[in-house]
């Protein structure tokens, strides 16, 4: 216990400087190439195996993946970031992200941790209030409109800082260790393209884990975390026909009405008997000009439930309302799936609180351990998780507690950096003390 936390505190300043890094340089789903890169280079230098692009993932089992054009010119922005040529072909075409292995070489666990990597779709302090850290910093986002606004930066930190520890400690250490550096979680689009490949089908313990989420202190640590909410991401675009407004109205097939219609009405769908549900139409637009009756609408939304049967039921009456306003307005549709996510299964609940008090006996870290508490959130890692339980291996996974400036996915969001420690402190003393049993 005493090398691990003399570890992290010599390796906490480097955390911290991942974590800006990662912040200042923050890239959308499937387009995470510059940072796969930094991750990469690292974990090639320490002696991981590494798998990158189609190696690392299923192709055709990723959803959401942006158009080529997005895909093209992230391409060519990670070129001038530096990143070399031969990675970029291994990542082309949105095939981000990598798996890291590493071989003891000792008889042991197979011990599996996934990191999320990517950013969001927000524009960092548009508003230029003052007392916003990375800001204050020099460390905000320097590309505008994607920002790491749900701690991500940080999880791809720790990820590196785990890295680091197995490979200092690799003498004690028994046993295999395959680390996830998994891209789109945002939007649940990345998540099973990693599991499909394979990679999680020997592993006898499975981690990942999230900081902030629920309003805990500094050093509070969730050992096992439930209420994922099942979740399906949709695009919608309304194909209509233009004329002029003023001069034949009756000849064009509004787009916009369709979409606005649809819009009020998913929100009226009725709430659940059997539990939570949620509904948010995120963006919407339409039309090119004033005079001219709009032929084209385009909506982002969301459905979640507390099971997957409830966000099905959310599901099936948001293309309903969908189809019904396209009818209702003539004009033609196309809904397309870009991402789902499923609800966790729980088991071996009471397990980990023990286990973590045990691994993390004499931690000045790690405060105070929370048996469970609900995410009431989505997370693509459910997948994963329920795939290791069904197996009858274990699974995780931990909430990190630390104060928010704001909550996650706001253009102010930051934490407290001192969680990279207390997460990097759970992890190591978990793999510890499950490879010297
Ligand atoms: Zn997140």
């Amino acid at each position: 216990m005493e090398r691990i936390s003399r570890f992290i505190s010599t390796i906490s300043p480097k955390l911290i400087s991942w974590r800006r890094h990662f912040h200042q340089f923050p890239e959308l789903g499937w387009t995470e190439y510059a940072t796969t890169y930094f991750i990469g280079r690292q974990l090639e230098e320490l002696g991981f195996t590494l798998f990158i692009g189609e190696e690392a993932l299923v192709s055709k089992a990723r959803m959401g993946v942006p158009d080529h054009e997005t895909l093209y010119k992230a391409e060519k922005r990670a070129q001038e970031q530096g990143v070399p040529d031969e990675w970029l072909h291994k990542m082309r075409n949105g095939h981000t992200g990598l798996v890291a292995k590493w071989d003891t070489g000792k008889e042991g666990k197979h011990i599996a941790l996934r990191f999320d990597i990517d950013a969001l779709p927000i524009f960092e302090n548009k508003q230029k209030v003052s007392g916003h850290f990375p800001e204050e910093e020099g460390f905000a986002s320097s590309v505008p409109s994607v920002m790491h606004a749900c701690g991500h930066d940080g999880h791809a930190a720790i990820g590196l800082g785990v890295a680091n520890w197995i490979a200092a400690f690799q003498k004690e250490l028994t046993g295999s260790f395959t680390l996830l550096f998994q891209p789109a979680e945002e939007g649940s689009r990345g998540a099973k393209s990693m599991l499909d490949r394979g990679w999680l089908k020997d592993v006898d313990y499975f981690f990942s884990g999230h900081i902030g989420i629920q309003p805990l202190p500094l050093g509070d640590v969730v050992a096992s975390t439930n209420g994922f909410l099942a979740t399906s991401k949709i695009d919608v675009t309304f194909t209509g026909k233009s004329s002029h407004a003023g001069v034949e109205p009756q000849e064009g097939k509004n787009a916009l009405l369709a979409a606005a219609a649809t819009a009020i009405h998913l929100h009226t769908i009725p709430r659940h008997r059997d539990g939570v549900t949620r509904i948010n139409v995120g963006t919407l637009q339409a039309g090119t000009g004033r005079n001219v009756i709009p032929d084209l609408a385009e909506l982002t939304l969301e459905t979640r439930g507390e099971t997957s049967q409830l966000n099905q039921y959310m599901e099936d009456e948001a293309i309903r309302i969908i189809e019904s306003a396209a009818a209702m307005y003539d004009v033609e549709v196309d809904i397309r799936l870009v991402g789902k996510g499923v609800e966790v299964v729980t088991k071996d609940e009471g397990e980990w609180k023990p286990f973590l008090e045990r691994s993390t006996e004499g931690s000045h870290r790690v405060l105070q351990i929370h048996e469970t508490m609900p995410l009431r959130a989505s997370e693509d890692v459910a997948y994963m998780i329920n795939d290791v339980r069904a197996r009858g291996a274990k699974a995780t996974y931990f909430i990190f507690g630390t104060p928010l400036a704001k909550g996650h996915h706001h253009p102010l969001f930051d934490y407290d950096e001192r969680v990279l420690e207390v997460a990097l402190d759970v992890y190591a003393s978990s793999i510890l003390s499950l490879t010297l049993q």
